[in-house]
């Protein structure tokens, strides 16, 4: 088989070993593809984040969407009218943290940042940063809550998670 088209084996052994243990130990689910306890967060893809144990949920309580920022974009204004309308969400957080990479430096910085290091021009993709975590997040919530499409009573509120503390400091809009 050409080498583009085979499973790249040699990346993924680990997935796959502790994927054979976890499939071993499931008991399968009883659960459902909508969120139980009504919740969506949209939060950063930072690897410190385990967005379930943050608020105290379990599999099956919340649907959480993740990207560089947890910025609010097209793609999570889609996925978040899906999960209002089929999935039982009824309450949104936007959920950015303390000591973010797409905090602080400018969408220049990062561009030449990654060109001095790689040789590569990313300006063709717009970043998101943000100068202020408070300010991009009220942002967004507002975006969301502008979303004309949005089930009416949906709540939408914005939260900083804080990487040191794990606390969650609620924002005023
Ligand atoms: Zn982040």
């Amino acid at each position: 088989m050409p080498d583009s088209k085979r499973f790249p084996i040699e990346a993924f052994e680990d997935v796959l070993e502790a994927n054979a243990q976890h499939a071993t130990a499931y008991g399968g689910s009883d659960l459902t593809g909508r969120a139980a306890r009504g919740l969506a967060i949209v939060t950063c893809i930072d690897s410190r984040i385990d967005p379930l144990s943050v608020v105290g949920m379990q599999p099956g309580d919340v649907k959480i969407l993740r990207n560089a920022g947890a910025r609010v974009t097209d793609d999570v204004q889609r996925t978040l009218l899906l999960a209002s309308y089929l999935l039982g969400v009824q309450r949104i957080l936007i959920m950015p943290h303390t000591d973010c990479r797409m905090v602080g430096s400018s969408e220049a910085d990062i561009h030449a940042t990654i060109r001095a290091a790689n040789g590569i021009d990313t300006r063709s993709i717009e970043f998101r940063t943000s100068n202020d975590v408070d300010a991009s997040l009220a942002l967004d919530v507002v975006r969301v809550r502008a979303n004309p499409l949005l089930p009416a009573g949906t709540r939408v509120g914005g939260a900083v998670y804080d990487v040191l503390s794990g606390r969650l400091r609620p924002v005023e809009v």
